[in-house]
């Protein structure tokens, strides 16, 4: 993109790093992390925020690890974890160590949980969840103090030490932080630190039967790794106090890192929660995670997105304290242009009806000379087989045209792309009225799609030798949620589901060449738009962006 904004590197954050380095906080180090919880796969709002730990870190000179923050064993999964190691990895990042994992600090937080028991600072408490939740009040709403509030630290160590040992059931008790129920803010009366779990955990199997709450692991986690700037989005920001809290109850070793906020990556027509994406694939809406409808970045690749144009859309909106939410159509023309220098072109025709040259020589094959990239020469040319019978688009002959409609009707002539000229002499259709067949004849003096006479065409059409064609199918994607903003008017985004937004086209002819397309492979087809070659199913399509940059009608819009 050449209109990069040239506040790019001095963003908030990046700022504040700069007068960290001068003023040698943290001995000169800067160490961030991307703590994802490994109970979905990671999605395009995840691609910022790894962008923005892995580059933060190595513009400074300072290191970025890939941390698991597995404390739940509810919905964790190590499919998950290899998942998020892979697409992590073809994003373009790796973690500079081996991943790491939040449980496999359980036992030194638990440590640290005893600790704070024995200082007063944390008590067992036996009321169930519901009742603590209403004593926390509310702003405005003073606090109530659990009666258990006051138990000895002998007594909390040993409720503990019972929860630990698997003698309490579930919902049983908790371990609370002990610090003010009056506070303003909610996140400080009184935490919970523990929750009772008897469930097999997958990285410590059935070792734990209690479970540390993310504030209580975030940030000693991060301390425990020598973590300096720990950045997390906004709904984190009144958990701050907390963290620093913690921190400061603590025997660190270490100076105690910092949490600094930033918003959050939304995106029209889109959701970026792991829970909905998790419904839409139970659900059964898409075909699962790699779905190439799924704002998944491994639904984003086999869509057919390349990993750097992710990476300088997220690059490029920065940022920010500030939500917002960006036009999906930006991040199609980041994805557009990279296509557009890179992706190689094909002949494909998508809805094939036949176009029989009626002068063509029987029998008679030639190959013409078609253009790879016209982005890029060096690329060079293809040897395309044409014949007297060929597919072209159903939507490129009208018998009766509207005004202004240049392609293929009775009489007309028209271009085929690098091959010759033709004028369409009739049809036939079938009883239904369904155009099968068009007829034409060619101007053997026009070969490679020009007259010698200087003679102009309105149009130039794409087409694929009958004999020669390569069956295949296309996916034709819609966006999946319907509104701007989905949910935005019953507060369920699933009311926005778009049930239109796949048409797959199996009846395709595609050139030869087609065959040597690897598997994830884009290409453009030409006047069609760009296809990623299916991973898995060969010869289907799926179509990554269409060729128009939608982009700039949008931005023209908004202003
Ligand atoms: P979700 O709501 O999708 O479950 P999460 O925050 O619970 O997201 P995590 O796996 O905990 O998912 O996220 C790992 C990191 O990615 C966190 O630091 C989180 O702040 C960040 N992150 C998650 N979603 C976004 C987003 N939409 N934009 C930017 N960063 C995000
Ligand atoms: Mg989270």
């Amino acid at each position: 993109m050449t209109n990069r904004p040239e506040t790019f590197n001095e963003d908030f954050v990046r700022e504040m790093v700069r007068a960290d380095l001068a003023r040698a906080t943290f001995g000169g180090r800067i160490q961030t992390r991307f703590p994802p919880e490994p109970n979905g796969y990671l999605h395009i709002g995840h691609a910022k925020a790894i962008t923005l730990d892995f580059e933060l870190a190595s513009e400074f000179g300072g290191i970025c690890n890939l941390r698991f923050d597995d404390t739940n064993p509810d919905t964790e999964d190590t499919v998950f974890v290899e998942g998020i190691i892979e697409d992590l990895e073809w994003l373009g990042y790796t973690s500079a160590g081996e991943p790491l994992y939040a449980s496999d600090y359980f036992e030194q937080l638990y440590e640290w949980a005893e600790l704070l028991i024995t200082r007063g600072l944390a008590y067992v408490d036996d009321q169930d969840a519901e009742t603590i939740s209403q004593q926390r009040g509310g702003y405005g709403q003073p606090g109530v103090e659990s009666p258990f509030r006051n138990r000895t630290p002998e007594e909390n160590l040993d409720l503990f030490r019972l929860m630990r040992a698997g003698e309490c059931a579930e919902g049983s008790r908790v371990l609370r932080a002990r610090i003010d129920m009056q506070h303003e803010n909610m996140q400080l009366r009184d935490p919970v630190m523990y929750r009772i779990r008897h469930e097999h955990h997958h990285r410590t199997g059935d070792a734990w039967h209690i479970y540390p709450t993310y504030d209580w692991a975030h940030g000693q986690s991060d301390a425990i790794e020598g973590v300096t700037h720990s950045l997390c989005t906004l709904e984190f920001d009144s958990h701050r106090p907390l963290y620093d809290w913690y921190l400061s109850q603590l025997p660190l070793t270490m100076d105690a890192p910092r949490q600094t906020e930033f918003a959050r990556l939304e995106l029209t027509h889109t959701v970026t929660s792991k829970r909905r994406l998790a419904t839409l694939v139970a659900d059964g809406i898409v075909d699962g995670w790699d779905d190439p409808r799924m704002p998944t970045l491994r639904g984003l690749r086999r869509r057919g997105y390349p990993a750097e144009a992710i990476r300088e859309f997220c690059t490029y909106i920065g940022v920010s304290r500030t939500n917002s939410r960006h036009q999906i159509e930006l991040l199609e023309s980041f994805v557009r242009q990279h296509l557009n220098a890179n992706a190689p072109r094909k002949m494909a025709v998508t809805n094939p009806i036949k176009l029989v040259i009626t002068n063509w020589p029987a029998d008679t094959v030639e190959y013409v000379e078609v253009v790879n990239n016209p982005e890029r020469e060096s690329d060079g040319t293809r040897q395309v087989p044409f014949s007297g019978e060929l597919f072209i688009e159903a939507e490129d002959f009208m018998a009766e045209p509207p005004p202004k409609y240049f392609r293929l009707t009775p009489g007309r002539e028209v271009r085929l792309r690098s091959a010759y000229f033709v004028t369409c002499t009739g049809y036939e259709h079938d009883a239904d009225g369904n155009v099968s067949t068009v007829f034409a004849t060619y101007d053997p003096e026009t070969r490679g799609g020009n007259a010698p006479d200087g003679r102009k065409v309105k149009s130039t059409m794409h087409w694929v030798s009958a004999a020669h064609a390569i069956s295949g199918s296309a996916a034709f994607y819609d966006r999946l949620f319907s509104a701007e903003v989905p949910g935005a008017e019953t507060g369920d985004v699933m009311d926005d589901v778009n049930s239109n937004s796949k048409t797959l086209l199996a009846g395709c002819k595609f050139e030869p060449s087609m065959l040597d397309v690897a598997p994830g492979e884009v290409v453009q087809f030409e006047r069609l738009g760009y296809f990623a070659h299916d991973p898995r199913e060969s010869m289907l399509f799926h179509r990554t962006v269409g060729l128009r940059d939608e982009w700039a009608r949008v931005k023209d819009a908004k202003n």
